[in-house]
This record gives structure tokens, C-alpha cells and sequence, in this order.
């Protein structure tokens, strides 16, 4: 197994994590097994008193999850990953790994609709105390701590306007008030952005978007310190068991070995798509972190070293309804998928306001800056001008 330490990111992409078996596999293994056997029963209780370190049973530890987690961990600069069976379960998991009834998240307004929901719904079930605020007004952010603010939440770019946080001021900020900065990382992954760089403690992943990056199954992460991973969040995935598959944790193996490349490639083919819809005279604005036009692109510069796939843009709503014309030209495309997923090799459109935002009161989705007009496009690796051909059925 190589040392992280003493290799470049696109080595330990493809390379750590990975502890070879007496039957010398070049490819990871999968140990689809629930349990392990002891030597004998004193090796068995100083496994269980954690005397002696190994696998136990596989909601713990796995293998195949393990490599899976170190390699993640080595690619985000962490110490230590514990791998999730979805994003949202990383999301809840951290949660419950790190908050206790009476403390406070603040959160951006700009987060996935789920996870709005989890906070809304359930955290607050349980006394946590929520706030929302604007992901790039630091002043918000400042006046809504409270002496129990305990997390500080934020995805950058945000979906689907792309805004960008400012990790090193949000992480400066959290640590001034005792908290802690946690960013949902699933729009960039480490090929693009490391969080921890800029001072979050805690990063997010859905593995089922980029890490995957082809659509096929779900999973999540938490990277972070041993301290507050290792310990907070671990304690609780092993009790409550919303462990990975090794089967998952598998894919998501051979999806970390050419992240770095479907995430450039992803970036090309955005950055031409954005700038073709900037001159399409339907489209009156387009919200890219690779455009210059953008309001943050230099921060987005200082963060991130590529703008990634995605992109919305909103459509003229002088002739007919913006969801009219949103619906219209979705409708008319014939090779992109309909579907509110993203982070896959095959293209997504979706609507926003009706779908992945559709939860939200029309309260909430003006204050994140959702128009019932604006349509959210997962760029994917296929060509270009196939891409912008599809769109143009509907813009014409
Ligand atoms: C999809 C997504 C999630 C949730 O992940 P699942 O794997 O679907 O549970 C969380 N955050 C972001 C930014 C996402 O895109």
C-alpha cells in the first residue's frame, strides 16, 4: 500500500487504499461478508474490548469500504473518512455525530432540497435550532450566530445559482464563535476542491454524484480530523448503520482512479456550453463559476481549480410563463435525460422550481433566487455540439 504522503494527487487516485491479498489482485477486491472469524476467543474480546485493532463485523469496518475511505481521505488531505450508504446519510450522520439537542447550525440558504428538509424537519425535531442565510453575505452570517452555534453548513458552488462561499472567512468566522465550517463537496470533489485547505472541518460528499460519476449507485462520506471523524461521526455510523456496501464501495474505488479526468473534462464542456447559452438570445442570464460575467469568479479562481459541470441559465418570461418556457424547452430535447440527478457521464435538464426545489415554499425558493424560469443542466462527456444541438430544438 503506498504512503499519500509521498505521492501526487493522481497517484493516490488510483493507488492508495489499496492493500493487495495473498492472491495478489491488481484490481481492489470486493469482501462481500458481514462478519470475520477470530483466531480464538481471546483474539475475539480484545477485538470487542478494542484492545486489538481489525474487523468485527461489517457495519464497523470493511475492506473494501476501508480502501475506499483512505483513499478519499488521502484525496481531500484528511485524516480520516468514514464512508456512508448516501449523501444524505453523510449529512445526518455528521449531525448526529457532532450536534446535541440545544445547539444551532447556520446554514446556507443554498443547499440541496433535501437536506433543507432533513434540517427543517427532523434536526429540529430533536431541539437543534436551524438559521438560514445568504451562502455569500458574510454579515448574515455573523449576525445570526448565537452562543450555541455549533455548525456551520454550506455547499459551494451552490445548486443550481452556483454562488460561491468563502471557506477561508466562513472557516475563520466558525472557529472565532467555537463552531465548526462542514462543506457539502459533492459538486467539485477533491479533483477540483479541498476544503479542508481553506480551513472547513468537516467534508461532505454524495459518492453517488462525481465520485461514481456514471450513475450507478449510491453512497456518501465524511472527511475530516480523527478527532472529530474518527471518533463523533464514526461512533455514530457503526451504532446506527447506515454503512456502504462493499459492492458500492467498490465503484466508488474505480470512480476515484479518473475522477481528476471526468472532472476536466466536465469542465470543458461546460465552460463552451455556458459561454454558447450567453449568446443565445432566449437566455438572458447564465450562472457558470467559469464565466467571467459571474459575480464571484474570481473567488471561485482562488477556490476551486476548475469550474466543474454544472450550470443554470434562466429564460426570457415575456412571451409566455417561465415555467411554460421552461417545461417547453426540456420537452423538446431529444438526447438529454429529464432527471434531477447529476454527476454522471450522460447529460442532465432539469427544472428546479418543480423538482428538486419543489419542496421548498415560494418563499424559500425566491430567497435562494430560483425562478420558476431557470433551468439547471448537468453537463456530461458527451460532444459539444451534440449537446448544443439538443438545447437549441428547444431555444429556437
Ligand atoms: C445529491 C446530493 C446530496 C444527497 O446525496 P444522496 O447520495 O442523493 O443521498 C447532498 N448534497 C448535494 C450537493 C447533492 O447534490
Amino acid at each position: 500500500m503506498i504512503d499519500p504522503e509521498e505521492y501526487n494527487f493522481a497517484t493516490i487516485a488510483v493507488r492508495a487504499g489499496h492493500q493487495r491479498t495473498n492472491e495478489g489482485e491488481h484490481s481492489e477486491a470486493i469482501f462481500p461478508t458481514s462478519s470475520y472469524v477470530f483466531d480464538s476467543a481471546e483474539q475475539a474480546a480484545a477485538r470487542f474490548s478494542g484492545d486489538e485493532p481489525g474487523n468485527i463485523y461489517s457495519r464497523f469496518t470493511n475492506p473494501t469500504v476501508r480502501a475506499f475511505e483512505q483513499r478519499l481521505a488521502a484525496l481531500e488531505g484528511g485524516e480520516r473518512c468514514v464512508a456512508t450508504a448516501s449523501g444524505m446519510s453523510a449529512i445526518l450522520t455528521t449531525c448526529m455525530g457532532v450536534l446535541k439537542s440545544g445547539d444551532h447550525i447556520v446554514a446556507s440558504r443554498s443547499i440541496f432540497g433535501t437536506t433543507v428538509v432533513l434540517f427543517n424537519q427532523f434536526m429540529q425535531k430533536f431541539g437543534v435550532e436551524i438559521s438560514f442565510v445568504s451562502l455569500t453575505d458574510l454579515d448574515e452570517w455573523e449576525q445570526a450566530i448565537e452562543p450555541n452555534t455549533k455548525l456551520l453548513f454550506i455547499e459551494t458552488p451552490a445548486n443550481p445559482m452556483t454562488q460561491i462561499g468563502d471557506m477561508r472567512a466562513l472557516s475563520d468566522l466558525a472557529h472565532k464563535h467555537g463552531a465548526l465550517l462542514a462543506v457539502d463537496n459533492a459538486f467539485c470533489t477533491p479533483a477540483l476542491q479541498r476544503p479542508l485547505e481553506f480551513g472547513a472541518d468537516i467534508v461532505i460528499h454524495s459518492a453517488t454524484k462525481y465520485i461514481d460519476g456514471q450513475g450507478r449507485a449510491m453512497g456518501g462520506a465524511v472527511v475530516g480530523s480523527e478527532e472529530l471523524v474518527g471518533k463523533d461521526v464514526y461512533s455514530f455510523l457503526r451504532t446506527a448503520g447506515p454503512s456502504m456496501s462493499p459492492f458500492n464501495a467498490w465503484i466508488f474505488l474505480k470512480g476515484l482512479e479518473t475522477m481528476k479526468l471526468r472532472m476536466d473534462a466536465h469542465t470543458v464542456n461546460a465552460t463552451a456550453l455556458a459561454e454558447w447559452l450567453e449568446q443565445q438570445s432566449m437566455v438572458t442570464e447564465v450562472h457558470y463559476p467559469g464565466l467571467k460575467s459571474h459575480p464571484q469568479y474570481e473567488l471561485a479562481r482562488s477556490q476551486q481549480s476548475g469550474a466543474g459541470g454544472i450550470l443554470s441559465f434562466e429564460l426570457d418570461d415575456s412571451k409566455m410563463s417561465g415555467k411554460d418556457a421552461a417545461w417547453k424547452l426540456i420537452n423538446a430535447t431529444e438526447m438529454l435525460s429529464i432527471t434531477a440527478n447529476l454527476g454522471d457521464t450522460k447529460t442532465t435538464i432539469t427544472h428546479p422550481a418543480t423538482t428538486t426545489h419543489g419542496r421548498l415554499s415560494p418563499e424559500e425558493r425566491a430567497q435562494a433566487g430560483i425562478s420558476d424560469g431557470l433551468i439547471r443542466v448537468a453537463v456530461g462527456l458527451e460532444d459539444i455540439e451534440d449537446i448544443k444541438q439538443d438545447l437549441s430544438r428547444g431555444i429556437e
